[in-house]
């Protein structure tokens, strides 16, 4: 074990022996991202088990102009959760659920609070917390929401900016922003809780917030069906919509290759549908009424086989199986890390362009990457897809990356003509930030401009969104 430089080592010395720790092996375990495409190290990871504490450490590091990195659950997937030497702060003490007001369909967490067990609570109390992905059994609140992250039910509940009514937050400094409202009016000025989410850690660090809760569905109804193409996809969308008032709480896409790497890698997954289909969507209706959900699914899948939009579909005939065509879902990343390294892009743009956008990026792309392959799937009634390049054999390494380059650059150009965006919903990072800097230089101006009013002496993730030169 090296010694602490001596500004930590006085920091330590003023903390509780639970607040922090220079274990060799819980320093590896804060040092790696979830996709294993990042390692880096830290000296020191801080544990703060309230606010206060979280304080009294940002402001000490502050003082000696010591960077540090906030982490939650590290399921980041674009570097931004790897240190390389900052001071690791880790939230995973401050996971308490302080409160739920079910009249004002309010919770107030605490930054550490995982995902899974915030929607446990909130179902406890007979609400909702709709916010919904793959990570969730680790993800964290506060991670959450320095991503600003989306996931499977933004189609009906939106991104986490929208599901946060109030944020405590530390300044580097240590001042406290206390703006626990459960208020969904507050016109007094900035609503400084949005610099904060989507900030990736760069402005504070989060240490609580109140969320919004909805009522629960009285009915859920979800189905796995074949599209002929993505084009029928979006049509698809539409003709659900305009058929069932508002029931569309999820549309998901599914590639073929997609299902297959699922149903390959990941134990016991079995697709519903003969055959592996080119295109498939899983599709979830919810109503407020008990069977309405379910009534409204075979009646729109009905008039979408007789519209052509669907040529196969199987409908889940109890929750348990509704969890099994969730999880074909939501363990294509799973099965996509199993098959070797890709190049990802987490793009969007407009509903109505997706179609032409995927059809122009898949033919430009496997054409100009030898022997790759598109993995195409995601939020599609969001108009953000997860357009992934892989190799079509397995086990691709790290130069597989570097050859996809010039395809990446395609990719996101394709998107700039389709007016989209180079990353819906996981950030910028350190993956994307030269990207961001080439196609949004007035921007990044801004928030470096922002960053040095909040955060003077640059220690919050210095390198992370426009931190690198
Ligand atoms: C299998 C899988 C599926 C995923 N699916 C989706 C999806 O559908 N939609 C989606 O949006 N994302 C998805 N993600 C990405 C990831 O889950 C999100 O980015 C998530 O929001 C990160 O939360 P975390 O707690 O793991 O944060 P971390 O990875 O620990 O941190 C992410 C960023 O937030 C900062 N940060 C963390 N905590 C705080 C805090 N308390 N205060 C200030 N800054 C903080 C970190 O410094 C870093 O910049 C997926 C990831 C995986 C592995």
């Amino acid at each position: 074990m090296t010694a602490l430089p001596p500004a930590l080592a006085s920091l330590t010395a003023s903390l509780d022996p639970k607040s922090w720790s220079v274990d060799p092996a819980e320093l590896e375990s804060h040092a790696r991202d979830w996709r294993g495409r990042y390692a880096g190290g830290t000296p020191l990871v801080l544990k703060p088990a309230s606010t206060q504490e979280a304080a009294q450490m940002l402001a000490a590091c502050n003082d000696t102009r010591i960077a540090v990195m906030p982490q939650g659950g590290i399921t980041g997937l674009v570097g931004a959760s790897t240190p390389a030497n900052e001071v690791v702060i880790s939230m995973k003490r401050m996971n308490a659920i302080r409160d739920i007001d079910t009249a004002n369909e309010s919770m107030t967490v605490e930054a550490g609070a995982v995902l899974q067990t915030v929607q446990d609570a909130a179902r406890d109390a007979g609400k909702l917390f709709p916010l919904s992905l793959g990570a969730q059994g680790s993800a964290m609140i506060g991670g959450l929401i320095s991503t600003n992250a989306g996931g499977v039910q933004v189609l009906r509940y939106g991104m986490m900016r929208e599901l946060v009514l109030g944020l405590e937050a530390v300044l580097p400094d240590g001042r406290v922003l206390s703006g626990l409202s459960g208020l969904r009016k507050d016109n007094t000025g900035y609503d400084l809780k949005q610099l904060f989410i989507g900030a990736e850690g760069t402005l504070g660090l989060v240490t609580a917030a109140t969320l919004k809760l909805f009522p629960r569905p009285a009915s859920v109804s979800v189905a796995i069906a074949a599209v002929p193409d993505p084009e029928a996809a979006v049509s698809l969308l539409g003709h659900l919509k305009d058929r069932t008032g508002g029931a569309v709480s999820a549309f998901e896409l599914i590639s073929g290759f997609a299902m297959e790497l699922v149903c390959q890698h990941v134990p016991g997954a079995r697709s519903p549908l003969e055959g592996n289909p080119d295109w498939m969507v899983l599709i979830e209706l919810s109503s407020a009424e008990e069977e309405r959900a379910g009534i409204l699914m075979e009646t729109a899948l009905e008039s979408a086989f007789e519209a052509g939009l669907v040529s196969d579909a199987a409908l889940a005939q109890s929750d348990a199986q509704a969890a099994q065509f969730w999880a074909l879902r939501e363990n294509v990343p799973e099965g996509e890390k199993a098959h070797g390294k890709a190049a990802k892009h987490d793009v969007s743009v407009p509903v109505s362009r997706m179609a032409a956008f995927m059809r122009e990026a898949t033919q430009q792309a496997e054409a100009l990457v030898d022997g790759s392959r598109v993995i195409a799937f995601g939020h599609v009634g969001d108009g953000n897809v997860h357009f992934n390049l892989a190799a079509r054999e397995a086990g691709a390494g790290e130069d597989f990356i570097a050859r996809a380059a010039p395809a990446t650059r395609l990719i996101y150009d394709l998107v700039d003509k389709h007016h989209g965006s180079i990353s819906a919903e996981h950030g910028i990072g350190i993956l994307k930030q030269a990207e961001l800097k080439a196609r949004k230089p007035v921007e990044v101006e801004l928030m470096r401009a922002i960053k040095a009013a909040l955060d003077p002496n640059n220690i919050m993730n210095p390198r992370i969104l426009t931190g690198l030169t």
